[in-house]
């Protein structure tokens, strides 16, 4: 009787037989249901097998094989497995998170028939600049697999880019992958995408949709239905049986790396997925990562370069450095910001003032016995929420009242200490009175509706001074913001992870070009202890180029990424001591694994040494080559696994981290 290998979705690295008496090789990539203890669960199957290694009497017999849909095509294997060696995960994990929740429940919740949306609003196609017309013509999408990186300063009309390469795409009959960080953030986008191909199904996926629409839109793009998929990162998996393009805009953006269960880089795998299907993909941004530019400088990516704001009347905002050792600041903000914003006021125009905190201040704190509001399951500070009166942690979500007085000492004069976005939006009301002030931040913008409120209240007009964090920094249009001024940057710039001024830079170049993309000059201030800082001097002349070549060759001499590879072990206890000797442990079996070119560090407790009531520690592995990391990852791992590790340990590998 024939026998099928199934992949079933369980933190262990390995399939599953079952005797299954109709099943044939045609089945590979069809879902099954399958008896697992005492419970039944719903699998892929891998692949049927004339006999197992096992005898039939172990076998059990699986039920029956769902074949509704299509099967998964070997090309959607291909990827999963690649993913799963890489990084390290489970092929079942990889293969089942990949499929909506709707196809892979015993139950199946009753599907309706899909809606189409229709499309209205007139198609407006603009004419290219020349920059853009070069870069379109610089892409050809008809020849295979090609990794393009498209470096186009904010404003640059990357978007139109993207279009018009959509276009020859869906005109040959394929369909495109359109990978973005946040989608809520840029319901732009999706209606701009809608408007210029109102002939093509063009569907969403995210997490936030209902798992019926996610199903929906998922069983279009698998049918080759949908033209064009827009996702965030967990839609980079999505099979397509007609891909002919991928997209990743904003690719240096972290929201693209999962940071759990199974970790990895949507924009990696999209690379992997596009050079597996010998398709071309385009990464776009104003900032690359360093390494897609390492990737360029290296030949490896071709980069085409957008150097101009598509609109011609609007040039690049001008940026100066405030340096607030020679100023008195008012709660934070010195007097030239001040000036700046009663200029903008006088002239109808709005103004950004960039705080990126929330909350009315990092943490309350009693100056007599040095108490201060730490959260009781984490490492970390309460923050002080003023609009709700609550203690909030960040971390974990634990919330608390706001004591009337020490709970050490009594005493009553407590102080927030520090500033986040909500007390400077108080102090600003209170400094403009006539101004409409309006915060934005994660605390006062939920939903997605709430969202499209926001902005379209600034595109009215119908605010004149924005507070807000790096919510608003991300690829919108504010035609009358003229004026961005930016606070309590200089933290980053010695912050112990590596990769902060990386982000810092990136951040700041998103939100300085929020200001004047129409007819108006925008103008950005920047207050900083360290105006000679050499980050602060690139941004001043809005010099990526120049400052990816200044980190690159740190990073080379350091032997950090890109210039080596990384892994780390992390693990997670209610008592540090377990978890560091499960790492010392883990370090042991390393030098058994006998790979060369392999440096195994000492564990250490992580910077958040305390999460959620669990204590965490990690250990960092690295490699000049990043086959010999490869090779070594999978020995040491099932070392670890064979190591009974106390009862409330977790732990887990993360590949190419982007925080250590
Ligand atoms: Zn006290
Ligand atoms: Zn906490």
């Amino acid at each position: 009787m024939p026998v099928v290998r199934v992949a079933l979705d369980l933190p262990l690295h390995r399939l599953f037989d079952y005797l299954a008496e109709s099943a044939t090789s045609a089945d590979i990539g069809q879902r099954i249901r399958v008896p697992f203890g005492r419970r039944e669960r719903i699998g892929v199957i891998v692949s049927v097998l004339e006999h197992s290694p096992l005898s039939p009497e172990q076998l059990r017999s699986a039920g029956e094989i769902l074949r509704d849909l299509p099967p998964l095509s070997p090309d959607f294997f291909k990827l999963c497995e690649f993913a799963s060696t890489y990084y390290q995960a489970p092929l079942g994990e990889v293969i089942l998170q990949a499929l909506p929740g709707g196809v892979k429940r015993i139950d199946p919740p009753a599907r309706r028939t899909v809606r189409r949306r229709a499309t209205s609003g007139e198609r407006v196609v603009p004419e290219l600049t020349a920059g853009q017309a070069a870069a379109v013509a610089a892409i050809d999408v008809a020849q295979g697999f090609s990794a393009h990186l498209l470096f186009g300063v904010t404003g640059s009309g990357k978007t139109e880019v993207y279009l018009r390469l959509i276009e020859q795409v869906l005109a040959a009959g394929r369909q495109v992958l359109l990978l973005v960080p946040e989608i809520n953030l840029t319901p732009q986008l999706e209606s701009r995408v809608r408007a210029r191909f109102p002939d093509c199904e063009v569907v969403a996926l995210h997490s936030e949709l209902a798992e019926a629409a996610r199903e929906r839109h998922w069983r279009a793009a698998f049918a080759g239905e949908a033209g064009i998929v827009l996702g965030t990162r967990l839609a980079v998996f999505t099979p397509m049986p007609r891909l002919g393009l991928i997209v990743v805009d904003e690719e240096h953006d972290a929201s693209f790396k999962q940071q759990d269960g199974m970790r990895y880089s949507a924009r990696d795998v999209a690379v992997v997925r596009a050079h597996q299907a010998n398709v071309p993909i385009v990464l776009g941004s104003a900032t690359p990562s360093l390494e897609s530019w390492a990737n360029a400088l290296g030949g490896r990516y071709r980069r085409v370069d957008l150097p101009e704001r598509a609109n011609p009347e609007a040039c690049l905002p001008t940026i100066h450095l405030l340096d607030t050792r020679k100023m008195v600041l008012e709660e934070g903000i010195g007097a030239p910001v001040v000036a700046a914003i009663e200029e903008r006021l006088a002239r109808g125009e709005q103004s950004l003032v960039f705080l990126n905190r929330r909350g009315y201040a990092p943490v309350l704190a009693c100056p007599a016995c040095g108490w201060v509001s730490g959260c009781k399951r984490c490492a970390a500070n309460m923050v002080l929420h003023l609009a709700d009166r609550r203690l909030r942690c960040h971390h974990c979500g634990f919330e608390a009242r706001i004591p009337q007085a020490c709970p050490t000492c009594g005493n009553q004069d407590i102080h927030p200490f520090g500033r986040g976005t909500q007390r400077l939006e108080a102090w600003l009301r209170e400094r403009f009175p006539a101004a409409r002030v309006l915060r934005v931040d994660r605390d006062s913008v939920k939903s997605r509706k709430q969202w499209e409120i926001v902005l379209e209240r600034i595109h009215g007009g119908d605010a004149d001074l924005l507070v807000g964090t790096q919510m608003l920094a991300k690829g919108h249009d504010f035609p009358k913001l003229t004026l961005v001024g930016v606070l309590g940057a200089d933290a980053a710039l010695f912050a112990a992870d590596w990769r902060a001024p990386e982000r810092l830079f990136a951040q700041l170049m998103q939100v300085a070009g929020r200001a004047g993309r129409a007819e108006l000059r925008g103008e950005v201030l920047i207050q900083t202890q360290y105006p000679d800082h050499p980050l602060y001097a690139a941004l001043v002349a809005q010099d990526y180029p120049g400052f990816a070549t200044t980190l690159l060759r740190e990073r080379e001499q350091a032997g950090f990424p890109p210039y080596s590879y990384q892994a780390i072990l992390r693990a997670e206890a209610p008592l540090m001591a377990d978890a560091m000797a499960f790492l010392a442990n883990a370090s042991a079996l390393s030098k058994m694994a006998e790979c060369p070119d392999i440096m195994v560090y000492d564990p250490i407790p992580m910077k958040m040494a305390r999460l959620a009531n669990l204590e965490r520690a990690q250990l960092l592995v690295e490699s000049a080559s990043r086959p010999a990391l490869q090779a070594f990852l999978p020995r040491w791992r099932e070392a670890i696994e064979r190591v009974k590790a106390p009862a409330r340990l977790r732990w887990h590998i993360e590949v190419d981290p982007l925080e250590c």
